[in-house]
């Protein structure tokens, strides 16, 4: 095969909208005047917009990680004692944070694989009334599990913690009600289901984290919460911002309103569902107990190296999929379908998949797994649209 279009099929760095990226070319633009500072503010009311919050909303210069590092360092102390829900590599993530910022950390953890149940969120809160903070991923991308941020968010606004939730590829893969769950601290990064390159991290903030933010004595300078709350009334950063990447946004905002975040959402749940019922009908088996839609996580053909399937799809198809991370590697490739993906996508991603398993002497019938994807299309379809079809 002579051509062979690259396609980024991965949980972040994820597929970019085209309007996004053509706009990034308009960034000779200076970040203190009035262009700068309309584009800032359209950004800021349309993602508040796209997330159905009244809390405040603010933009970084940094990946997702620098805006769980914001979150321990602008409302937390050092010696707080905090509840971790640790379910995968993002889990462990949030574990080294509190370690870094000195919080004492009670570890909630769950095998890779599973989710952290809501049940010992409430136990443990119910056990230490001095605790300040929860943590969690709502949508753990290493092991393709989610969690039900919902009745920890309401167990959590019970007490006087502040919920803390890593939402960077739950946003847009399932539904967050931020401001009636108690959702207090929502993370979201630019390069998951935004569609644009990486370098842009975001907050939704509660009064109630605000609050707390009042007695954090943590050290901070660049990431400093007040500072950005400040400037972002005046439609300004508190540092030199990344206007490419802001123009970028403000399209992928404008897309994600014009189809309503709720249908990206369920863009992501029809096609997870599709690959859950595609790969399964091909005799592989899903790593997660609790499997969200940012992405799937396959266990290979047993005896087969996961690595194998992730460099076929590579050699083959020029298409870059996951392997797993840490101790999972190997053992798990992970299909993504958060941001700019399509039934197009996945149609190809299966009859991929197949042609892969074959090759590697796993009995396949060609087109098996891509009838059942067409299956999903066709039920999903409104009725008078799918008798057309027929
Ligand atoms: C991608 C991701 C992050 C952020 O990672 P960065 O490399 O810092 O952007 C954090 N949490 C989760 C769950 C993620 O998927």
């Amino acid at each position: 095969m002579y051509i062979k279009k690259q396609r980024l099929l991965t949980p972040g760095p994820t597929p970019l909208l085209p309007s996004a990226l053509h706009a990034m070319m308009g960034s000779d633009i200076h970040h203190r005047t009035e262009d700068f500072r309309n584009l800032y503010k359209q950004v800021l009311s349309d993602l508040k917009e796209v997330l159905s919050t009244s809390n405040d909303v603010l933009v970084l210069v940094a990946s997702g990680t620098g805006a769980l590092e914001a979150a321990t360092q602008n409302f937390f102390s050092p010696g707080d004692e905090v509840v971790v829900c640790s379910a995968g590599k993002f889990g462990e993530r949030w574990v080294e944070l509190m370690k870094a910022w000195g919080m004492k950390a009670t570890v909630l953890s769950a095998p890779y694989g599973d989710a952290v149940q809501p049940e010992k969120v409430e136990q443990a809160l119910a056990q230490n009334p001095n605790i300040k903070g929860v943590f969690v991923q709502a949508s753990e991308t290493s092991t393709g599990t989610q969690h039900d941020v919902k009745r920890m968010g309401l167990a959590v606004k019970k007490t006087d913690a502040v919920f803390v939730v890593d939402a960077i590829t739950g946003i847009g893969t399932m539904p967050l009600n931020i401001d009636a769950w108690g959702l207090d601290v929502v993370i979201g990064g630019s390069q998951k289901a935004f569609m644009i390159p990486p370098g842009l991290a975001f907050l939704a903030v509660s009064s109630k984290a605000w609050n707390m933010a009042e007695s954090s004595k943590t050290s901070r300078y660049y990431f400093d919460l007040k500072r950005e709350k400040k400037n972002a009334v005046n439609g300004e950063s508190a540092w030199t911002p990344n206007t490419a990447l802001l123009l970028a946004f403000a399209e992928s905002l404008k897309f994600i309103k014009s189809i309503g975040m709720d249908k990206l959402v369920e863009n992501a749940q029809l096609l997870a569902r599709a690959t859950r019922e595609a790969v399964t009908g091909l005799g592989l088996q899903l790593f997660s107990s609790a499997p969200g839609s940012s992405v799937t996580a396959v266990r290979p053909p047993a005896g087969m190296d996961s690595g194998v399937i992730v460099k076929e799809f590579r050699s083959r198809f020029n298409a870059i999929i996951t392997n797993g991370q840490g101790s999972m590697k190997g053992q798990i490739f992970r299909l993504a379908h958060l941001g700019y993906f399509d039934f197009h996508d996945l149609f190809a991603i299966i009859a991929e998949l197949e042609i892969i398993l074959a090759a590697q002497g796993h009995s396949v019938r060609f087109g098996s797994g891509v009838a059942t994807v067409q299956n999903v299309y066709a039920d999903a379809l409104p009725k008078e649209a799918a008798l057309a079809l027929s």
